[in-house]
């Protein structure tokens, strides 16, 4: 049986096994075609992954405010990732942080020339980053 997809306008076959086993299940018949469908099924996953994603970064939000303290027994896995992406934020945050006072301390001391001031400033930096 040929069907147009509803999604690409394709069309796109519906063997006589698929049709017998949708009518048996009592299900409607596919309106989309198989690329469609894959695709489809795929973005539902990744939509899952993005609200997942995003449910952990409020949860390290609030796990930095101090409201997160009571689902230490029961979401240790959970609150783990969660822990993962706020520390990956924040080396990021770091990073961004120390390369713009690095960009603007560049700026101040190749006007007054004090090299090693910033070579000072350089090694604080690197120990700042790599204690977090
Ligand atoms: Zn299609």
């Amino acid at each position: 049986m040929n069907k147009t997809c509803i999604q690409c306008g394709k069309e796109f076959e519906i063997t006589e096994s698929e049709i017998a086993f949708f009518e048996e299940k009592g299900l409607e018949l596919p309106k989309r075609c198989k690329d469609c469908r894959k695709q489809n099924k795929k973005n539902k996953v990744k939509r899952y992954r993005d609200r997942k994603r995003a449910a952990n970064a409020v949860k390290s939000d609030q796990d930095k405010k101090g409201n997160g303290k009571m689902e230490n027994t029961t979401k240790t896995e959970e609150k783990g990732a969660a822990k993962q992406n706020a520390q990956k934020s924040r080396v990021a945050t770091d990073l961004h942080t120390f390369q713009a006072d690095l960009e603007s301390d560049c700026k101040t001391y190749q006007q007054k020339g004090f090299i090693a001031e910033l070579i000072d400033n350089i090694k604080r930096g690197l120990k700042l980053g790599s204690k977090k």
